[in-house]
């Protein structure tokens, strides 16, 4: 079986979904050291990796399938990895910022954030790291002990219209709402 059919990822049931927002809010603040108050009080720029998209009469999110992964292919420092449960994960870390990656996501979920200056240095390196790429990691690094996934935007959602799952029919069902698949 191909395996991508059977990884993990989060989909947005657009019948339950009110654009609220909140998903995108929770994700941002989820991946930083600030909490809103604190990034708006210090000049930080919070990103999400997900994006609520209006299409038709309905808003759904738009972020990484977790598909065959492109992106993992095209990383030439190998930093992008595929976890057991078919999660694809970037060690941000590692990312030296070349944008390889978000060219080859053929669904635009890859973001590349451009850091300060004051991060840019790499130890050891005349070179820069001017960016990161950033991608829905299902809040890989928030596991319970148990391993259950607590994907923040699942969390914060009012209607419950975000869950996880590994049904290849709403992957495709997600992708042919938000222009990507015919
Ligand atoms: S931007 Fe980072 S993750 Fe993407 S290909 Fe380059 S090194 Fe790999
Ligand atoms: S970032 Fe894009 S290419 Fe990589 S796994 Fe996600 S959807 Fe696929």
């Amino acid at each position: 079986m191909n395996d991508v059919l059977s990884n993990v990822f989060i989909y947005t049931d657009p019948e339950r979904c009110m654009g609220c927002h909140s998903c995108e809010l929770a994700c941002a603040t989820a991946h930083s050291t600030y909490d809103l108050h604190s990034a708006v009080l210090n000049g930080i720029t919070l990103l999400s990796r997900n994006k609520v998209v209006k299409v038709a009469d309905v808003t759904t999110t738009s972020q990484c399938v977790q598909c065959k992964a492109p992106c993992l292919d095209a990383c030439p420092f190998d930093v992008i990895t595929r976890e057991a449960i078919g999660a694809i994960k970037i060690d941000e870390t590692n990312c030296t910022g070349c944008k390889l990656c978000s060219k080859a996501c053929p669904y635009d979920c890859i973001t590349m954030m451009p850091l300060p200056l004051e991060l840019q240095a790499i130890p050891g390196s005349k070179k820069k790291k001017k960016f990161v790429a950033l991608k829905c990691d299902l809040c890989f690094d928030l596991r319970g002990e148990d391993g259950t996934i607590n994907s923040a935007c699942i969390q914060a959602c009012p209607t419950k219209a975000i869950t996880l799952t590994r049904d290849p029919a709403l992957r495709t069902k997600n992708l042919t709402l938000t222009g990507y698949l015919a």
